[in-house]
């Protein structure tokens, strides 16, 4: 379900003119549109040597409709977990690889030279929120198992979503979506249902939340524990997964001349 942000702004896309798929920076546009297309990225580029390549990908992508960091961020969250979970890195140690690649997101902005002081200027939510979530959950430093409140239900998820969101509605910023997306599978481990309870259906952005959880899902175990019933007859499905074969196996080719 894409938001204002995505239709308006795909809308002002000329993709025959140079520069045509660039727009100006906005302050509203924070949204989550940009972090929830963005987890094939993480499969076209999941190679640490293809780091820098997966960051300016999904920056300028999330940019072309979400020009202001929390937003661009958000799909640089959801390429980068996508990656992780390629590699299988422990989704413990995710967080702290996110607080180690942002430094070098601001330096690729400054670098690309388009509203540079803009983007700076509204940085630190972004960073900040991420930073207080980790301390939260106790893995800040990669290394711990993380920590969950005791109890930690439907009633205490949902005021907790509604706690780390912009402006009241959990999961619809791209600082949110991937955060509450992660706290799912921080918890799920291997149970799909339990998934679902935290990221599928919550009174905040639910659908949002879903598809990236449902995403790294998907790399880490493929359909383990999923009922045939949600995707046998997907529409689509049979293009969905020729795409992601195609982009992963891409990216690995790549990795191999470059090894090579
Ligand atoms: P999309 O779903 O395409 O991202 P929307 O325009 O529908 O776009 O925005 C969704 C959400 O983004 C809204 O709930 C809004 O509060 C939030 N949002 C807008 N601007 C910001 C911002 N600067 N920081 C954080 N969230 C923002």
């Amino acid at each position: 379900s894409p938001g204002g942000a995505s239709v308006q702004n795909a809308m002002l896309l000329e993709p025959d003119k140079d520069n045509g798929w660039r727009i100006p920076f906005n302050n509203h546009e924070g949204g989550c549109g940009a972090a929830m297309r963005a987890m094939c990225i993480g499969l076209r580029f999941p190679y640490p040597c293809q780091l820098d390549t997966l960051i300016q990908v999904s920056i300028e992508s999330g940019r072309m409709t979400h020009h202001h960091p929390t937003g661009y961020l958000g799909a640089l969250v959801s390429a980068l977990f996508t990656a992780y979970a390629v590699n299988g890195k422990p989704p413990w140690q995710w967080g702290k690889g996110l607080m180690e690649v942002l430094p070098e997101a601001k330096k690729y902005i400054v670098q690309a030279g388009y509203f540079v002081e803009e983007n700076l200027e509204h940085w630190s939510y972004f960073q900040d929120q991420w930073e207080r979530y980790l301390k939260l959950r106790g893995i800040l430093d990669g290394k711990s198992a993380p920590t969950f409140p005791k109890p930690y239900d439907v009633k205490e998820r949902d005021q907790f979503y509604t706690s780390v969101s912009y402006s009241g509605w959990g999961g619809s910023s791209g600082h949110d979506a991937p955060m509450i997306a992660y706290d799912a599978i921080l918890a799920a481990g291997d149970s799909w249902k339990e998934l679902a309870h935290r990221a599928f259906f919550h009174g905040g952005d639910s659908d949002s939340t879903a598809a990236i959880a449902g995403c790294w899902w998907g790399v880490m175990h493929g359909f383990k524990g999923v009922s045939p019933s949600n995707y046998e007859k997907l529409e689509y499905r049979n293009r969905l997964e020729e795409v992601a074969r195609a982009l992963y196996s891409l990216g690995s080719k790549e990795d191999t001349v470059i090894a090579l």
